[in-house]
């Protein structure tokens, strides 16, 4: 492959070096371009030359500034450039640029299971809820006996989970922040997935109790307090009677045709590289766009990624209170990481880096591209279950696992986009992984499920790519095809986010 750079917008100063291996010093771009270092994939390199302090331009915007002057074909270092503050939230334009509504797309629909209480779910599951981590391990050792005892005479029911999570007692469950956990988990425990009926296990004393956990669900004819009974085995043969009389009720259910707007889609990154966003990214928001078109809830997070470019967000808004509510949630994160003497910048990892992106602000511009282009109709806060149609930001923190469980509370699908690869998954919702690298598709064939680095070479475009995303989701939706954290079980344990005090 002949020396290559992506450069993403017609204003930027730097480019990426697109081949695998990098570049050396000498070698030449078809532009006539001399890079001067070695440059590593992925990284930078300038596009002219550049005075000490000059803006360095990507996606068109400022992330950051030259602590030294740097001649056209220089390595970008991570140290070469100073970070600048975040966007002022004082400051923010309110739905100046509200982007006009694209064509439905009609006729796209998938095969899922409609719910007595009108939700859509992908998959059939019997979901075993605890209201605390200490009955945790006696659930585990149950779902184990009851998928190889009991599951293989249901062949409509999917699978068996145990709702598991390190939350519900040793906390102040009245401090302000506990209300998001007991939210999140609350949520997950009537998922659309498990047809919103969970068997509930509660130990007896604990904190969270049933009611606080389910306050609207009839928890009682479903429930078991490990406290009442004698002993493990009395304990043990409690949950499997009433795990198979509820199986033999999850097994009548069919999968039925279901419009496309009940696709609940949540959107992740981790992992991220200076490709993601030039290939995943942008190929995720193109399929954002399209389920938006086709009346669908996409729901994208991780406030610290979205926090410097959140002046790129606010304008997108549908009215000025949703881009009010989206500031709201970036000052409140603002105050909570604040308080742990840390910022925004606390966020990017050492693969990050490695992978090119020089700070937090190059990872957010890359980042906000899986929104796609659509007006912002909704944000949701932490714990807050999604109702709106359209694209949402619903606030979580940017931690995979945390992320992921604020958004099952309300998803029905989840894509997950990274660049150093991740073998993430979730068991109560399809996990789709897409990579920013071919590389990374060829090396991790049994893990990736869509390879979107073939754009930056040039064999597919955002639009395909998007395309292919778009319908993977239908047919995974559908059960007709599965996913490779789903094929190998690979599946990541809760991680409720409990900003509130532990005792
Ligand atoms: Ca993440």
């Amino acid at each position: 492959m002949d020396p290559l750079f992506v450069k993403i917008h017609p204003r930027d100063n730097v480019a990426i070096v697109a081949n695998p291996g990098g570049l050396s010093a000498g070698d030449v771009f078809s532009n006539g371009l001399i890079l001067r270092d070695p440059v590593p994939q992925a990284h930078k390199v300038t596009l002219t030359d550049l005075p000490a302090g000059a803006a360095v331009l990507r996606y068109g915007q400022i992330i950051g500034h030259l602590r030294r002057e740097l001649a056209a074909g220089s390595w970008v270092r991570e140290d070469f450039v100073e970070m600048p503050g975040a966007p002022d939230l004082a400051s923010l334009a309110l739905a100046t640029a509200v982007p006009q509504p694209q064509a439905p797309l009609v006729g796209y629909s998938f095969e899922g299971y409609r719910n007595a209480d009108g939700s859509a779910g992908t998959k059939n599951i019997l979901g075993i809820t605890t209201t605390v981590q200490c009955v945790a391990p006696t659930v585990e050792y149950a779902i184990r006996r009851i998928k190889t005892e009991l599951l293989p005479r249901f062949p409509n029911v999917d699978d068996a989970v145990a709702i598991t999570h390190s939350y519900g007692c040793g906390v102040a469950i009245d401090a302000p922040g506990a209300a998001i956990p007991i939210a999140t988990l609350g949520h997950i425990s009537r998922h659309a997935n498990i047809a919103g009926a969970p068997l509930v296990v509660s130990l007896g004393c604990e904190k969270m109790q049933p009611i606080r956990l389910l306050p609207a669900y009839d928890v009682q004819p479903n429930l078991i307090r490990l406290q009442d009974h004698n002993g493990f085995g009395e304990i043990v043969s409690t949950i499997m009677e009433a795990a198979e009389r509820r199986l033999a009720e999850l097994d009548r259910r069919r999968r039925t045709v279901l419009p496309a707007s009940e696709l609940i889609v949540g959107l992740q990154c981790g992992g991220s590289d200076a490709f993601s966003g030039v290939t995943c990214n942008p190929a995720l928001g193109f399929a954002a766009d399209l389920l938006v078109r086709a009346g669908a809830t996409v729901i994208f997070s991780e406030v610290s990624e979205v926090r410097d470019a959140v002046h790129l967000l606010t304008p997108r808004c549908a009215t000025p209170q949703i881009a009010l509510d989206l500031i709201r949630e970036m000052r409140w994160y603002d105050e909570y990481l604040a308080r742990g003497y840390a910022d925004r910048s606390a966020n990017t990892t050492p693969g990050n880096k490695r992978g090119g992106l020089v700070n937090i602000v190059e990872k957010s511009l890359g980042s906000i591209a899986k929104s796609g282009s659509s007006a912002i109709s909704a944000v949701a806060t932490h714990g807050q279950k999604v109702s709106a149609k359209g694209l949402v930001f619903a606030a979580t923190p940017a931690s995979d696992f945390i992320c992921g469980t604020q958004q099952l509370a309300s998803m029905n699908m989840h894509v997950f986009t990274t660049g150093e690869g991740t073998p993430y998954g979730l068991a109560l919702v399809p996990v789709i992984k897409v990579s920013s690298q071919s590389a990374l598709a060829k090396r991790w064939g049994d893990l990736i499920d869509l390879d979107a680095g073939r754009i930056a070479t040039g064999e597919a475009t955002i639009e395909s790519v998007g395309w292919d995303l778009f319908h993977l989701i239908i047919e995974v939706a559908s059960g007709r095809k599965r996913t490779w954290a789903d094929h190998w079980g690979l599946h990541n344990a809760l991680a409720p986010f409990n900003p509130g005090p532990v005792t």
